[in-house]
């Protein structure tokens, strides 16, 4: 449906042409010069079979210096993305030209001899480049069609964040608390004062760290780590050798509905908290811009989000534990939330608006990224199933196509066989027979003693089914 409203995309400028309009219309510095090896790759390293990565996130608190020197290098960051943007931007509609993360690597080397830039020297450069890897990342997203054209970095709207690959940090454990220790940052001489709310797997060393302040000015340090998870025994139904599967519905009068009838209600914390958020929301406009008083208001609202933000996430954390813990397939419908805002400009704008509030409330795209790793840690399959597959419309029981319904709709009895459904219920059974089919499909095709996928996706289900 997209396809068609969309222009055909202009030819693209390659060759000898594109490398002559970068270097002189650009400014990008030779190929042969400022080679790609300046590029320290984000996962620069394989590993190994049987470990997972995972983030740990923790409190810090930066001395006046440190915190000067981390104010630096975020606005270096954020400087270097919206340069790195511009050029990518300007390459494609001035020259039909593409930029990619290496070439704009080579601009940065160049902007940081430059005189007015030259103040990006005082931040670590494999810092900066992990800006430009970000940058890159959100192109990916847009081009793969999962997210809208990247956006500048405004200060005071984006996070402040910077990532620091191996090389740029010194990590020195606690013999005496193991799984602790100190860490210390390039460009800076003394290591940072860490809140250690648990411990790091003992004798680990961190593959990558970002350090965030956020809009309250609180400062976080998230390392990466890679961890040995054990996979959990398979779960199987009672009585049989077939995997447990189960449907999840993501539904907007419910955030999840399970094909056995059990729900996990929409975190209302924004409801909730709507009270106190409001009559902070007064406080911040009667006070004057500019002035103390308010800068304290609106740090009192951020912190107030960031709560919300935290209590959301920990109980999705319970729920999705728990369903990967009972189950060996989990079926899920490809939900593309950018599809679903992109929705809202067309008809009934305003009671979109609120529907797509409430998506971004609920976070589906968190729910789904931890199914994702959690079925990968512990040896489970996520069926991801097609937008397109009428999972509300079919009846459950014959399989008979029912009427279309309006999301206010909450049961609806079949014309065919006469069974009363609820709508929610009868869809995630409808997930769970469509993923249990799509998984035998898969499932019978692979050579002996091989594990069946941990994510199987059917818009790339000929890339799941092994070639013969
Ligand atoms: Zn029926």
């Amino acid at each position: 449906m997209r396809d068609s409203t969309e222009k055909p995309k202009p030819q693209a400028v390659n060759g000898e042409e594109a490398e002559r309009i970068k270097r002189d219309a650009l400014g990008i510095g030779d190929r042969r010069k400022h080679h790609t090896r300046t590029a320290t790759p984000l996962r620069g390293h394989t590993k190994a079979t049987d470990t997972h990565h995972r983030l740990h996130r923790f409190r810090f608190y930066p001395t006046e210096e440190q915190a000067e020197q981390l104010g630096r290098t975020f606005g270096a960051c954020r400087w270097v993305y919206n340069e790195g943007l511009a050029l990518r931007s300007r390459a494609w509609e001035q020259h039909r030209v593409n930029v990619g993360f290496a070439e704009t690597c080579r601009a940065l080397t160049g902007w940081k001899r430059a005189e007015e830039s030259a103040w990006l020297k005082e931040v670590s450069s494999t810092v900066l480049q992990q800006a430009l890897r970000h940058l890159d990342q959100a192109y990916g997203r847009f081009f793969r069609g999962d997210a809208k054209y990247p956006k500048r970095k405004k200060k005071g709207r984006s996070r402040d964040t910077a990532t620091y690959v191996r090389t740029g940090f010194k990590w020195v454990e606690d013999p005496e608390r193991q799984g602790t220790g100190l860490i210390t940052l390039a460009k800076q001489s003394r290591p940072l004062d860490i809140r250690w709310s648990r411990s790091l797997p003992a004798g680990t060393v961190p593959v990558r760290l970002s350090v965030t302040r956020d809009r309250a000015g609180r400062y976080f340090v998230s390392t990466l780590v890679e961890e040995r998870i054990a996979a959990l025994p398979p779960v199987f139904m009672p009585g049989s050798a077939e995997p447990k599967p189960v449907g999840l519905d993501v539904g907007l009068a419910s955030l999840v509905t399970l094909d056995d009838g059990s729900k996990l209600d929409h975190p209302r914390l924004l409801k909730r908290y709507a009270e106190k958020l409001a009559r902070l929301q007064r406080e911040l406009h009667r006070r004057v811009k500019g002035s103390r008083n308010r800068e304290k208001a609106r740090q009192k609202i951020a912190r107030l989000y960031s709560l919300i933000h935290d209590v959301r996430k920990d109980m999705l954390d319970q729920f999705t534990t728990r369903l990967v813990r009972e189950n060996q397939v989990l079926v899920v419908e490809d939900l593309s939330i950018v599809t679903l805002l992109r929705a809202a400009r067309g008809k009934g704008r305003r009671r979109k608006a609120r529907l797509n509030e409430a998506i971004a409330d609920a976070a589906w795209g968190e729910l789904l990224r931890q199914l994702r790793y959690k079925c990968e840690w512990y040896g489970r399959t996520l069926v991801i199933v097609d937008r397109f597959f009428p999972s509300t419309r079919r009846c459950s029981a014959c399989h008979s196509k029912g009427p279309q319904m309006d999301v206010s709709v909450r049961a609806w009895t079949c014309a065919e066989c006469g069974v009363v459904h609820g709508r929610d219920v009868n869809a995630a059974v409808n997930l769970r027979d469509e993923g249990m089919r799509l998984y035998w499909l898969v499932a019978a095709r692979l050579p002996p003693a091989k594990k069946v996928p941990t994510v199987i996706k059917a818009s790339e289900l000929e890339e799941c089914l092994p070639t013969a």
